[in-house]
């Protein structure tokens, strides 16, 4: 692990892709989980490096970096102002270049490809002479995907046989322009032009192009945000395009394409036609489970917010592991999550027991996560009900006359609902609770809604459970949530958000989360709450 050769620092200059988390390659994505720092810019999403963040979190809940993992170094480098451009530039590389000396693994993370108008090669010209080691991992550059997102192929059979990417950096109505107009005009006209960094000098450069002998009625497209969920497209020519834009507010960063081709957007735009285009949707389910929930939202085109509001603590072990070494007396075991099938599991490891040491035991789930967590420890669980909640696991183990004799143990979180040991014990069962783990709120997740809230940048609110709403507007407090809309994983949930006014306008019909994205899907978030 420590090895000599592997401590040798290197740097890689890794494309985060244009904006949309799933773009970034295979390679990015390995190399953010298992490096020692990031670097990043402003273009890079920083929802890459926020999971790279949780990917650490995850594998040390407990915050300790033992076995040979250093903790993870985040630079931020995309924030303007200050020093000049050359200058930061200057500081980025000195950077790299100490990280990577320390005996660092370096992801120098930019927006799009490293190498396309992002200063990457200047960087590796840098290391270069300095010595270091480095790789370049190429990435989805925004001129090939804020056009695709937009619906306009950058090449086209028939209709536009180049693409070329040209820098809008340079005013072609300043002399030292190095782009050659003329010449980008003539490609134009068979060809698609794509412009980065041209929203301030579109004007001077539309006149350019009129000027080298590009027909007036062009088709031209400007992308602002490509990729991303607020992704905005305005369709215009290259006469008029300047203006529209300037009309529409559009600003950077943006991406123009210009070409014939950009009128094939009429008939395969796809992006901003999802379901949930633009919704800007808050998830407060716990990290640990948040994440598909989260993701799945975000494939509709729903600009999710992931704002857990409580995080999870274990508690105290004594109790779980005393119970474990008791383990043979029990005869049913009681899961809730998979935090706490986790929590289980690590109590069996402490004992020096694995899977095992349930083999006398009968284990019930309350639900398909935990049935799935189970299972991923080769347990198939001998009860899921077909209500997923507590209730549900209470009808169907009251089918079972033996309840009445049965030793169990209701391993799960503290303060949780006591439905199910009331009703094993009014049957006659003896039942051991055990909290394992509790929620805490999440104090910074609170600031960050509460800020998103006061902006108006919220259409609706997701609860997973009543939990999540009483720890919601724990944080955010209860004049803030009136009126807010939400859909709720179910009934119980939707009663506890209501008691704060909170207005529940669509509810999973099943307590599950595709029948909550089915919900979040159908809900109409056009007509006001009352
Ligand atoms: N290396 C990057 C480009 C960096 S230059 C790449 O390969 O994509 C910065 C310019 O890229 C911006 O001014 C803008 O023109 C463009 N750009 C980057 N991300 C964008 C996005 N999501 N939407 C539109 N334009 C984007």
């Amino acid at each position: 692990m420590t090895s000599p050769a592997s401590r040798r620092g290197v740097v890689y200059l890794v494309g985060a892709g244009p904006g949309d988390p799933g773009l970034i390659t295979v390679r990015g994505s390995e190399l953010l989980e298992n490096c020692d720092a990031i670097v990043f810019d402003a273009l890079a999403n920083p929802i890459l490096v926020a999971r790279a963040k949780s990917t650490r979190a995850a594998r040390h809940p407990s915050g300790n970096s033992g076995q040979g993992h250093h903790a993870l170094e985040l630079h931020d480098v995309g924030k303007r102002g200050g020093s000049s451009e050359s200058a930061r530039q200057d500081e980025i590389t000195a950077l790299l270049i100490a990280l990577a000396t320390s005996g660092k693994r370096v992801v120098r993370l930019k927006g799009g490809d490293p190498f396309v108008f992002g200063r990457g090669s200047e960087e590796a010209q840098a290391l270069a002479a300095a010595g270091i080691p480095f790789e370049i991992v190429p990435g989805v550059t925004a001129g090939i995907a804020a056009p695709a997102y937009a619906g306009i192929p950058v090449t086209h059979r028939g209709m536009a046989t180049s693409v070329t990417f040209v820098t809008g950096h340079e005013d072609p109505s300043k002399s030292e322009s190095q782009v050659d107009w003329e010449a980008i005009a003539r490609v134009a006209s068979t060809g698609t032009v794509v412009l980065y960094m041209g929203v301030k000098t579109l004007p001077s450069i539309a006149i350019a192009l009129l000027k080298g002998g590009l027909a007036g009625d062009t088709p031209a497209a400007a992308v602002q945000w490509g990729t991303h969920p607020r992704q905005r497209t305005v369709v215009a020519t290259i006469s008029t395009l300047a203006e529209r834009a300037a009309a529409e507010g559009i600003a950077a960063p943006v991406i123009t394409v210009i070409g014939k081709s950009v009128a094939l957007r009429e008939e395969i735009a796809w992006f901003e036609s999802r379901p949930l285009f633009g919704k800007r949707l808050v998830v407060t389910r716990a990290t640990t489970a948040g994440g598909t929930l989260a993701d799945r939202l975000r494939i509709l085109g729903a600009d999710v917010l992931e704002a857990p509001v409580t995080t999870i603590e274990p508690m105290y072990i004594g109790p779980i592991d005393r119970a474990v070494a008791n383990l043979a007396r029990y005869d049913w075991v009681i899961l809730t999550s998979q935090v706490g099938v986790r929590l289980f599991w690590d109590a069996l490891g402490r004992a020096g027991l694995d899977s095992r040491a349930l083999h006398g035991v009968r284990v019930a789930a309350v639900g398909p996560a935990t049935q799935t967590a189970l299972s991923d420890r080769g347990v198939t669980a001998d009860i899921t009900p077909d209500r997923f909640v507590a209730e549900g696991l209470l009808a169907t183990l009251q089918a079972d006359l033996a309840m009445r004799t049965a030793k169990v143990l209701y391993a799960t979180a503290k303060d949780s609902r006591d439905v199910l040991p009331k009703g094993l014990r009014a049957l006659g069962a003896t039942v051991d609770v055990v909290a394992m783990y509790k929620s805490v709120p999440d104090r910074a997740v609170g600031a960050m809604l509460k800020s998103a809230i006061d902006a108006a940048e919220v259409d609706l609110v997701i609860f997973a459970s009543g939990s999540a709403v009483e720890g919601f507007v724990e944080l955010v407090g209860e004049k803030r949530v009136e009126q807010l809309r939400a859909a709720s994983i179910g009934p119980i949930t939707s009663a506890t958000a209501r008691e704060y006014s909170i207005v529940v306008v669509a509810e999973a019909r099943e307590s599950t989360i595709d029948s909550l994205i089915e919900a979040v899907v159908g809900a109409d978030l056009t007509v006001p709450p009352a």
